[in-house]
Parts: C-alpha cells; sequence; structure tokens
C-alpha cells in the first residue's frame, strides 16, 4: 500500500501507557514511539509484524513515556529523536521522578535530535509532521501521518478527555490552545493514538469531548 503508515500499539508501564510501534508499508522501516517501560514486549511485537526498527521518537518527557529510552537505545543502538527541548528538565530528572513514583526507569537521557513545530521526521518512504502542542508538558509533539490521517498525540488528548496540567509546567490554556488551533483544524476524520487508552478522532472530540 502505498502513503501507508502502519502501526501496533503495547500498553506498557503500571499507568497502561499506549506505546505504539510505527512502521512504512513499503519499506518495513520502522519506530518505537514513546518507550516508558517493558521493551522485551516493545522488540516481540517488532519482530510478530517483521519490521526493522530504525529510530525511537519520544512525545514528551514523562516517565511512563520514556523510562526506558536509554535501555532501548544503547541495545538496539537507535538514535532519540524529540520531544521539543523544553522538556529537556524531565528528560534530565527521570532518576528523580523515578524514585519519588517508585518506577522502574533506565536513567536520563538527551536525545539525539529536538524537535520543532514543522519539521518532519521520515520512516521509510513516510513523512511525519512533528507539531509542538506545549500544555500539559512544555515540549510535548505530536507526529501527524497526513496521507493516512493518524496523529500519534501522546497525552495532549484522550477519548473523552484531554491531558493532566498539574505536573510542574503544566498549562491549562496553553493545552487547549494546542487542541483547539493546532489539532481539531486537521479535520474531524483524523484518527489519533492517545497516550492512554483506546483511539479516537478529532471529529468525536470536537462534539463530545467536555473539556473542549
Ligand atoms: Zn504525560
Ligand atoms: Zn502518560
Amino acid at each position: 500500500m502505498p502513503d501507508s503508515l502502519c502501526y501496533k500499539i503495547t500498553p506498557v508501564t503500571a499507568y497502561a501507557q499506549n506505546s505504539s510501534l510505527l512502521w512504512c508499508a513499503d519499506t518495513k522501516e520502522a519506530a518505537f514511539v514513546d518507550p516508558g517501560g517493558d521493551i522485551e514486549k516493545l522488540q516481540q511485537a517488532a519482530t510478530d509484524v517483521g519490521v526493522k526498527p530504525v529510530k525511537i521518537l519520544l512525545t514528551h518527557g514523562h516517565i511512563d513515556h520514556v523510562g526506558f529510552t536509554a535501555k532501548l537505545a544503547e541495545i538496539t543502538g537507535l538514535p532519540i529523536i524529540g520531544p521539543h527541548e523544553q522538556d529537556r528538565f524531565l528528560l534530565e530528572s527521570l532518576d528523580e521522578y523515578g524514585a519519588m513514583l517508585g518506577l522502574p526507569h533506565s536513567g536520563n537521557i538527551t536525545p539525539d535530535r529536538w524537535l520543532c513545530d514543522a519539521d518532519k521526521v521520515t520512516l521509510g518512504n513516510q513523512t511525519l509532521e512533528v507539531i509542538h502542542c506545549p500544555g500539559h508538558t512544555p515540549g510535548h509533539v505530536v507526529f501527524y501521518h497526513a496521507p493516512s490521517k493518524l496523529a500519534v498525540v501522546g497525552d495532549v488528548l484522550f477519548q473523552h478527555s484531554i491531558g493532566r496540567t498539574d505536573f510542574p509546567r503544566g498549562n491549562h490554556e496553553e493545552l487547549l490552545h494546542s487542541i483547539k488551533q493546532k489539532l481539531i483544524p486537521l479535520g474531524d476524520d483524523i484518527e489519533f493514538i492517545p497516550g492512554h487508552g483506546p483511539n479516537s478522532s478529532f471529529g468525536e472530540e470536537r462534539l463530545h469531548n467536555p473539556f473542549l
């Protein structure tokens, strides 16, 4: 299938974080998105669908999303891409958060590439657009693949809910602005994979999300 991006979701960590494996249907090149934990399961998922991981993508710096990135990068040698540099303070204090929350993790990380709004990330023949969506965290990014009408939105938006903003440097107004000005306008028919819980679409949330 040309123009096709495929995905498989593996819930990881005690927070059932949706870690997704994305891959190009043409080339089978794949990316691990948000490897928060259970990296054996993530690697098994890649083996099961017969794809070749080439990079690690991060939506934001919370430990349930990035906790085992250091270990996965060490084992596989894959580059770490994202989030926006405004989440540097989170990636550099994973040891602290891990101890505080009692969550297993594999240490602090510094990405090989920080992302900015409107950057592009390629995966085989597919191009993902980067959308900076601050609010839940200041450096949160969303990965959007226009041809397959799919977005990976992390903890910005959920089915009938939105991201928490009571964490350090969270900002409720900014989050609403990100959702209403940057995501919803992409179109009602865009399906999204949230950081937790079931997939939904921007149209469903525009009409039925009580927070919007
Ligand atoms: Zn989060
Ligand atoms: Zn989360």
